[in-house]
């Protein structure tokens, strides 16, 4: 990437400063991918492009059930699609009540209700932003059927203590791993330390086909379920094979890209923190870890007085830094009528109004790029109060 030389001194572009990133932030998929072109090309010239039936989805199958350690998985056409699978799979019947952290995807709370079940909000750990298993006992019922435990913005759930509360009551743990594909979570794969994991490969996604997604579990009833729910003389969400063809190759290099993913976003953490900055990164960077997580986002709670958190993100973007707002809770968009939950959400509530997020594609470049970064995001606090008072950009 071309990059102009700039002081953390200097204006920033939404001042009328050197933009630092006058192309803006690296788009995804990078162009070229020779082994993702390469890919594409076979499946054009064997004519698996065409058929609803080709060698592509059945060695993709294969090839995540391998990385996975699954004994089953199902390619399907979105990651929103795998967590309803995966409640389908995990019998969850009208009536029924579901666990998941008050601050999550929004289409993990919709798929709740769809099946008509009732969500449960769970508030987050003040630390990591992803849900606390402290407070799954408090929100349990006898009706409880299920925990969706998503791993979001480069943390991760505690899933020791959400699978051993669950395995203590019959719950079915359902590991959204749409964020995090390719970590480890102690010695096993994200997706696969609970009952049914799910797996994103949407356009912005660490493994994309622009749609997709896939299911694993290596409980055979409920891929038994799953399969039945899915099949109906035809695929009901298929995959296609062109999509399962350009996946193949990104899959083989996912353990890479994540490393380099990591290492950056531990350096640019790093920085931050040194120098006091008020963007504390929620992923867990320290090395003692066993985990190794994935950058989808890479999160940060964010603590600036003189300036809004919406306004950082919009004055960066004018830098072409690709820093947004994170979700909105969940129960601060939706009707009280939709869901249940049990006390105040107030680390949801923070998470809402705080969290930022670098998206994760300038995560694979190179040392010099990180640098500009952490220098664009410190130009921008440096003049916050004038940012804070400058007209609103224009995108
Ligand atoms: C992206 C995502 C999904 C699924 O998204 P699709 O766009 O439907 O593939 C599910 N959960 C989380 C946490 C996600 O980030």
């Amino acid at each position: 990437m071309s990059i102009p030389d700039s002081s953390p001194t200097d204006l920033p572009a939404i001042l009328g400063g050197e933009p630092a990133f006058p192309i803006g932030p690296p788009t995804w998929p990078p162009v070229p991918w020779p082994e993702v072109e390469e890919a594409a090309g076979r499946a054009m010239r064997d004519g698996s492009w065409g058929r609803y039936h080709g060698p592509n989805c059945r060695q993709l199958t294969d090839d995540l059930a391998a990385f996975h350690s699954a004994e089953q998985v199902q390619l399907c056409s979105s990651g929103t699609v795998a967590v309803e699978l995966a409640l389908r799979g995990a019998k969850v019947e009208p009536g029924d009540e579901i666990l998941l952290a008050a601050y999550d995807f929004k289409a993990n709370f919709q798929n709740v209700l769809a099946i008509g079940a009732t969500p449960v909000l769970v508030d987050l750990d003040p630390k990591t932003w992803q849900l606390n298993p402290a407070l799954l006992e408090e929100a349990c019922s006898e009706k409880t059927k299920a925990i969706i435990a998503s791993h979001l913005h480069g943390g991760l759930v505690d899933m020791k203590a959400v699978c051993g509360f669950a395995a203590e009551r019959n719950i079915v743990v359902i590991e959204d791993a749409c964020q995090a594909t390719g970590a480890m979570v102690g010695s096993r794969r994200a997706g696969m330390t609970g009952d049914v994991g799910v797996l994103s490969f949407g356009g912005s996604k660490l493994l994309t086909a622009g749609r997709g997604g896939a299911v694993l579990t290596s409980r055979a009833d409920i891929a038994q379920r799953i399969r039945l729910y899915t099949q109906r003389g035809n695929d009901a969400y298929p995959l296609s094979e062109l999509q399962s063809a350009v996946l193949i190759p990104q899959l083989a290099q996912l353990d890479e890209r994540n490393e380099t993913r990591l290492r950056n976003a531990k350096r640019l953490a790093g920085e931050l923190k040194e120098q006091g900055s008020p963007l504390a990164s929620i992923a867990p960077l320290d090395d003692e870890s066993t985990d190794r997580t994935a950058f989808y986002k890479c999160g940060f709670q964010y603590t600036g007085e003189s300036l809004s958190r919406d306004r950082l993100c919009s004055a960066l973007r004018v830098d072409g830094v690709a820093l947004d707002p994170g979700f909105r809770a969940l129960h601060r968009t939706h009707s009280r009528r939709r869901f249940r939950s049990v006390g105040e959400l107030p680390q949801a509530d923070r998470a809402d109004e705080s969290c930022a997020m670098l998206h994760h594609p300038v995560l694979l470049e190179d040392e010099r790029t990180l640098e500009h970064v952490v220098t664009a995001i410190t130009r921008v606090l440096n003049h916050a109060t004038e940012v804070a008072a400058a007209p609103e950009p224009r995108c």
